[in-house]
């Protein structure tokens, strides 16, 4: 269900339609637009008693959100939202035309690596650092990342060179401490339906990246971002990363349709990440480019220093080097589809 404000509705309007709707033992989520604030309602099993509502002051009407996604869908929100990554070089704007780069190794090794690394990649103008210090692995005995002391390096990295940083949460445990050490929380692909862990990350203070599962539809996807949403947190940025198909000459199938999908039924910003979506270092750049052409709001690249000795994902990842073509060829894409690079 959707409260639609009039334009020139106070901001005590607005809260005491909030307030009626909590009292209903629902949750209310005013969502401001350029021209109105719209109010979504979530919590409710059955039809909402709307008449209430819909003679308070302020309101122009009530409408019954028909679609599964609610506070993600365009219904409830016409605006693209811009998400805002605090950095301590100034913030890295996210969607509505603003298309970050991120950039980083899979996994913390050691602080040199990520000196290394960051180094490199700040000539490059690049201003958000992703890596992993959990690392969910397919087979145990694979390096799982340094957990805490990966965090530690992470915030030396942001502290050193000014980046900010994106790092993957793995359970609520990790989540509590990438919450203190990090900009942004990373879901990856294998947690897309840890009911339990999207809901934790909605009642996180920070922006959540959240990567589609290897098998998600679009709804599954877009479900999981609800979860978020309705705990609260809107600051959600999704991430396309390839899905599984019978397709064997790449990792994953980059499904780019996606992009345009999720733009037009929700108003979030979505990455592509054409590192795990392809998984050969060779085919980074083209599928970047791509992904910019379709209008993606970001992407988010594995860049290594020495990829033949990483310890996860070397095959994939590019060197700074690389990544530095990289970022003037998505420059020129952005342009003719009208997006900032940043
Ligand atoms: C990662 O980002 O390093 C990662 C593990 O990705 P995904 O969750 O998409 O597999
Ligand atoms: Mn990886």
């Amino acid at each position: 269900m959707l409260v639609v404000m009039q334009s020139h509705a106070t901001e005590e309007q607005v809260r005491a339609v909030c307030d009626r709707i909590e009292s209903l033992g629902l949750k209310a989520h005013p969502i401001p637009g350029s021209g109105r604030t719209a109010i979504g309602i979530t919590g409710n099993n059955g039809a909402v008693d709307l008449g209430v509502l819909e003679s308070m002051a302020g309101v122009i009407e009530c409408i019954p959100v028909t679609k599964p996604y609610k506070l993600v869908s365009r219904d409830v929100k016409e605006d693209d939202t811009v998400v805002r990554i605090p950095t301590p070089s100034g913030g890295v704007l996210v969607g509505g035309g603003h298309l970050a780069m991120v950039a980083g190794p899979c996994a913390v090794e050691t602080e040199e690596q990520c000196l290394a690394i960051a180094e490199r990649l700040k000539s490059t103008g690049v201003r958000l650092f992703r890596g992993g210090a959990y690392k969910p692995r397919t087979s145990p005995y694979s390096f799982q990342g340094l957990g805490l002391s990966g965090l530690k390096i992470l915030a030396k990295v942001r502290k050193q060179f000014g980046f900010g940083i994106i790092t993957e949460a793995i359970d609520n445990e990790s989540l509590d401490l990438v919450e203190e050490y990090a900009d942004v929380i990373q879901i990856g692909a294998r947690n897309m339906q840890n009911f339990s862990l999207l809901r934790r990350a909605g009642r996180a203070k920070l922006p959540v990246l959240l990567k589609r599962g290897m098998s998600a539809t679009l709804d599954e996807f877009l479900m999981a971002a609800e979860y978020i949403l309705s705990e609260g947190n809107y600051n959600v940025m999704l991430c396309e990363r390839g899905v599984r198909t019978f397709s064997d000459f790449s990792r994953n199938t980059l499904d780019l349709t996606v992009v345009p999908a999720v733009k037009k039924r929700s108003h979030l910003p979505i990455l592509v990440d054409p590192s795990h979506g392809t998984g050969k270092r060779h085919k980074v750049l083209p599928l970047s480019l791509a992904a910019a052409a379709v209008g993606a709001d970001g992407l988010l690249v594995e860049v290594h220093h020495q990829p033949e000795k990483a310890l996860s994902d070397g095959m994939q990842s590019i060197l700074p080097e690389e990544f530095a073509t990289l970022i003037a060829e998505v420059r020129q894409i952005a342009s003719v589809v009208h997006r900032e690079v940043n």
